[in-house]
């Protein structure tokens, strides 16, 4: 008799599988109805045998379904997959990643706390941390992803989080995970890294000695540009803990964007291994162009970030491409001349995407501000889709010669 009734804690149990079977296969319960696909449970509340089943729902002596801003099966299969994967005791889904920044702030930190972040982070991080957290008196002062020595200045005796994007939004850069959870642990903080650029495919923070991975889930985990989503991953207390806010502040992810998701991770190293194939060959053909200042791409062994990215990933280097040309126009220039690539701010999708970081994600930061984190005018950043490689590079090819 085969029980197909197993949830991933069982299918863990039962072997040692390969994270490409995990991700398949990982989180699924299957309902009496033995449907083979996992369904979408599109149900906002729960019903009770009782009223004191009822009463026994709330007062925590029964485990189960309550409502699903709380909890809902679809959610839990996301959230059990993306777990198995990053190697995290549990996960916690939110409705987008900067839902599972807001979350992470909101349990961790208090008024009179410091944090540290990195300055090489996704816009709207820093705008949430300067804008809005900054109002309740937490202060946060940024770091050089690069530099360990800017992180050991900065940390204060009442810094409670560090937080970093590796590899970070739009150039690629790599920071030392090991190192930056060495520092954080020596002063009694936490390590939170944005795992979105290299997904658990390529990196595993966790198993780095970070105490918290955060994902946007919108990215390569749809991989599609369909819908939004996020997560934090790490220990059980410190999600019981970033939990009780998602339920409470209602910052959760929707049933229909989980079966989004959780179908996403059944391809996901598959395309992320497509994704960071493409991105090699587009990197090698920018990076010998004439009109071309410079490659800012890990897997290229001339990149700063090369040896730490090859020692601290699984050998994949990511989609992500920093290409500076001569000045805006040039930029522009290239931009306007493409007919496959999409102009959009978007990231992580099959499809190739083109932005001018200063005109557009990185507008609203001052031009000196902007040229000390390397977002100078002639930079385009390109997310690799999975088109085919020579016709990315014919397309960019146009603009360029
Ligand atoms: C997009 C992005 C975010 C924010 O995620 P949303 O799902 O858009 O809220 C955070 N970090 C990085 C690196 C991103 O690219």
């Amino acid at each position: 008799m085969k029980d197909y009734s197993w949830t991933h804690d069982a299918l863990d149990l039962a072997q040692d599988y390969h994270p490409q079977t995990i991700a398949v296969r990982a989180g699924q319960f299957r309902t009496a109805e033995g449907e083979h696909n996992e369904p979408i449970y599109a149900t906002s509340s729960y019903v009770y045998a009782s009223a004191e089943a009822a009463a026994a729902h709330f007062n925590g002596q029964a485990v189960g379904n309550v409502y699903s801003r709380h909890t809902n099966p679809s959610v839990r299969l996301f959230e059990r997959r993306l777990a198995a994967l990053e190697n995290a005791e549990r996960c916690v889904a939110t409705a987008s990643g900067m839902g599972a920044i807001c979350a992470l702030a909101l349990a961790f930190l208090k008024s009179g706390d410091h944090m540290i972040c990195a300055r090489q982070v996704f816009g709207s991080t820093k705008a949430l941390f300067d804008g809005y957290f900054a109002k309740f008196g937490v202060s946060v002062d940024y770091a050089d992803l690069t530099d360990l020595s800017d992180w050991q200045i900065k940390i204060r005796s009442n810094t409670k989080l560090l937080f970093i994007e590796s590899p970070s939004n739009p150039l690629g850069q790599v920071g030392d995970i090991r190192a930056l959870a060495n520092l954080a642990h020596a002063h009694g903080a936490l390590l939170a890294v944005d795992n979105c650029f290299a997904t658990p495919i390529l990196q595993k923070p966790l198993d780095l000695g970070a105490d918290i991975v955060m994902h946007s889930a919108s990215k390569y985990i749809d991989g599609q540009g369909r819908v939004l989503g996020g997560a934090l991953l790490g220990s059980d207390s410190l999600m019981e803990q970033a939990f009780g806010v998602i339920r409470t502040a209602g910052i959760s992810l929707s049933a229909f964007n989980a079966w989004i998701l959780g179908k996403g991770l059944e391809t996901l190293d598959l395309r992320m291994r497509a994704h960071c194939q493409n991105a090699m060959a587009v990197a090698n053909f920018l990076s010998t162009h004439k009109s071309v200042v410079r490659v800012h791409y890990a897997g290229l062994p001339t990149d700063n970030g090369h040896a730490l990215a090859k020692c601290q990933q699984s050998g994949l280097y990511g989609a992500i491409i920093g290409v500076v040309l001569a000045d805006k126009a040039a930029a522009w220039r290239l931009i306007d001349s493409t007919r496959l690539i999409s102009i959009t701010n978007n990231l992580g999708d099959a499809k190739t995407t083109i932005t001018h970081p200063a005109t557009t994600t990185h507008f609203r930061i001052s031009q000196e501000d902007r040229n000390s984190a390397g977002v100078v005018d002639g930079l385009v950043r390109l997310s690799i889709g999975l088109e085919h490689a020579d016709d990315i590079i014919k397309d960019l090819a146009r603009g360029l010669d």
